[in-house]
């Protein structure tokens, strides 16, 4: 199935412009050096159905400024990567659509890690306590998340990622991969990631970071994952779209807010 990809924010936990940076990144007039918090759209339609499909990966604080400007109608899951605020702070965002999805047939899965889904129920406790009374709370279950995860025909593959000390979660689907907020890739995740065309990684800045890899890092991984195409993601303001852009390879380059593309689904 054909799909597209699409970068609901392409910045850092802190966005960029930093709120109080007086750097020229932060003060850049070029659109591409806003970059609100990390999240990606996998959208595609169902052959059989000929249903549109929307799976969102992370929902971080700026979900719904996101959601508005790709006019996000529905979602019909989310999954989470790992469950820092940068990431998981917009999931109360997913109220309305999550009465829309109740009106369809059910509450929005969300996948997660067990360890996620224990400090998401923490932090969300008025929506996921068996004695939860907020009448207006989001429709969502939380769904453990599997090695292979089918949603509509499409399976999201569980890719372990490490970030700092903590075992995190990168997603394959189809010929496509999302990998944010990595510091180490596990010698056996590489396997998952054979015939991956489009890559998304995280690569933070020059300057190295305890739980990001740095610019050249990422850059060395994707040489070796090979893809045809790889978008790097959870970018700081220390690196300029433009500038950086020209000091990369063309098949590796920054991505930015808002930028489609397609993917095999
Ligand atoms: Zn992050
Ligand atoms: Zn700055």
């Amino acid at each position: 199935m054909n799909g597209t990809l699409t970068f609901l924010g392409t910045g850092t936990s802190m966005g960029v412009p930093t709120v109080g940076c007086p750097c020229t990144v932060c003060n850049s007039a070029d659109p591409h050096d806003r970059r609100l918090r990390p999240s990606i759209l996998v959208r595609w339609t169902e052959s059989d159905s000929a249903a549109e499909r929307l799976v969102v990966i992370d929902t971080g604080p700026d979900f719904r400024e996101q959601a508005l400007r790709e006019h996000v109608m529905h979602v019909d899951a989310v999954f989470y990567t790992h469950a820092h605020a940068d990431h998981i702070l917009g999931l109360d965002d997913l109220r309305p659509l999550s009465f829309i999805a109740e009106k369809r047939g059910g509450p929005i899965p969300l996948y997660a890690d067990v360890e996620v889904a224990q400090v998401l129920e923490r932090i969300f406790e008025y929506t996921f306590s068996p004695e939860a009374t907020y009448p207006t709370r989001a429709r969502v279950r939380l769904v453990p998340l599997s090695e292979r995860n089918p949603v509509h025909g499409v399976e999201f593959v569980r890719v372990p990622l490490v970030h700092g000390a903590q075992p995190i979660a990168g997603f394959r689907f189809g010929n496509a991969a999302y990998m944010t907020d990595v510091s180490g890739i596990p010698e056996t995740s590489f396997a998952l990631l054979e015939g991956v065309e489009v890559l998304v990684i995280s690569a933070l800045r020059h300057t190295p970071h305890p739980s990001h890899a740095t610019l050249e890092q990422s850059v060395a991984w994707s040489q070796r994952i090979g893809a045809r195409q790889t978008w790097f993601t959870h970018i700081a303001h220390d690196l300029s779209h433009a500038a950086t852009n020209r000091s990369l390879p063309e098949n590796i380059q920054l991505a930015y807010d808002g930028l489609s593309v397609p993917v095999k689904l």
